[in-house]
C-alpha cells in the first residue's frame, strides 16, 4: 500500500478540529444542524427560530447543491451564502457549506468556517487537493459507495496539502434495499475511531433518507464513538426543495436535540 499517514499508526492521538467557538473531538461533541439547501430568507429566520431554542455548534446548509438531475434545485450560490452567514451570525455560530468545484472555492471560502467535501465529490481529487491547500477546518463526507481505504486516501490528500483540520463524515452507504435511502455504517464509525485520529460525525439524514429514522440512529451513532452528528432541518419540511422527507421539523428537531445531548452526556462527553 502507499504511504498513508492517516492513521493512529502515523498520528496516535486525537485531533480535535475546532472551527471558530465550536471544538469537535477528543472528548468533545458537536451538533451540526440546518437546511439541506439554503431557499428563501423566510426559510431561514424558521430556521434560525428553531436553533436559537436549542442551539447546534454549527449551521449547515447548501448554497451550491451537487444534484442528480440537472433540472432538480441547484442552489441560488452567491445569495445563498449570504442568507447562511446573515442566520449564523444571528445565532453566533460558525457555518458550514459545501464546495462542489474548485471555480468556486474562493467564494465559499468568504463566507463559510468551514467546507464540506460532499459524498459525490469524495474522489474529486483536484477538489481534495485545494481544500488541502486552504486552512479552514474541512468536513470530508464519505462516499456513497467508498471503502474505508478510499476515504482514508481521500483524507490524505487533504494532509497533504498541509491542512489537518479534518472532519470525517459517515453519511450511509448504498444498499440492495429501497426501504431506506442508505444504511448508516456503523462499522465504520467504530472501525474509524479505533483507527484514525480524526473526529467522526454521523449523518442519519442523508444516512437513512427517513425523519422516523433519525433520533435513533444518531443515538447508536453516538453509542458506536461518533464525535458528532449532523442532521437536516426544515421549518416546514413539506415545503422543502430538497430532502423534505429526511428533515426534522422544530418539534422533531427538540426532541432529536434533547435525545442527543442527553446520551452524549452520559458516555461522557462534553457538550
Ligand atoms: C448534503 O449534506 O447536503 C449532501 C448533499 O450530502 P451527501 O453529499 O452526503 O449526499
Ligand atoms: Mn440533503
Amino acid at each position: 500500500m502507499d504511504k498513508l499517514t492517516v492513521t493512529r499508526e502515523h498520528r496516535p492521538d486525537d485531533i480535535a478540529v475546532t472551527i471558530g467557538p465550536s471544538r469537535i473531538g477528543n472528548g468533545e461533541f458537536l451538533l451540526i444542524a440546518g437546511p439541506c439547501a439554503v431557499e428563501t430568507p423566510e426559510q431561514m429566520a424558521g430556521i434560525v427560530a428553531m436553533l436559537a431554542g436549542n442551539p447546534a455548534g454549527m449551521l449547515r446548509g447548501g448554497a451550491f447543491k451537487p444534484r442528480t438531475s440537472p433540472y432538480a434545485f441547484q442552489g441560488l450560490g452567491r445569495d445563498g451564502l449570504v442568507l447562511l452567514r446573515e442566520a449564523a451570525d444571528r445565532l453566533g455560530i460558525p457555518v458550514l457549506t459545501e464546495v462542489t468545484d474548485t471555480t468556486h472555492l474562493e467564494l465559499v471560502l468568504e463566507f463559510a468556517d468551514a467546507i464540506q467535501i460532499g459524498s459525490r465529490n469524495m474522489s474529486a481529487y483536484e477538489l481534495l487537493k485545494a481544500v488541502g491547500r486552504q486552512s479552514k477546518p474541512v468536513v470530508l463526507k464519505r462516499g456513497m459507495a467508498a471503502t474505508v481505504r478510499e476515504f482514508l486516501y481521500a483524507a490524505e490528500y487533504i494532509v497533504a496539502g498541509g491542512n489537518e483540520q479534518i472532519i470525517l463524515c459517515e453519511r450511509g452507504i448504498r444498499s440492495f434495499d429501497p426501504t431506506y435511502r442508505n444504511v448508516v455504517d456503523l462499522n465504520t464509525v467504530a472501525w474509524l475511531k479505533a483507527h484514525c485520529p480524526f473526529p467522526v460525525v454521523v449523518d442519519p439524514s442523508h444516512g437513512s433518507g427517513r425523519v422516523d429514522l433519525v433520533t435513533p440512529l444518531s443515538r447508536a451513532a453516538i453509542a458506536a464513538g461518533a464525535d458528532g452528528l449532523m442532521v437536516e432541518v426544515h421549518p416546514n419540511p413539506g415545503c422543502a426543495r430538497s430532502d423534505g422527507d429526511q428533515s426534522l421539523d422544530p418539534a422533531a428537531y427538540r426532541d432529536w436535540h434533547r435525545a442527543c445531548l442527553d446520551l452524549a452526556r452520559f458516555m461522557g462527553r462534553t457538550c
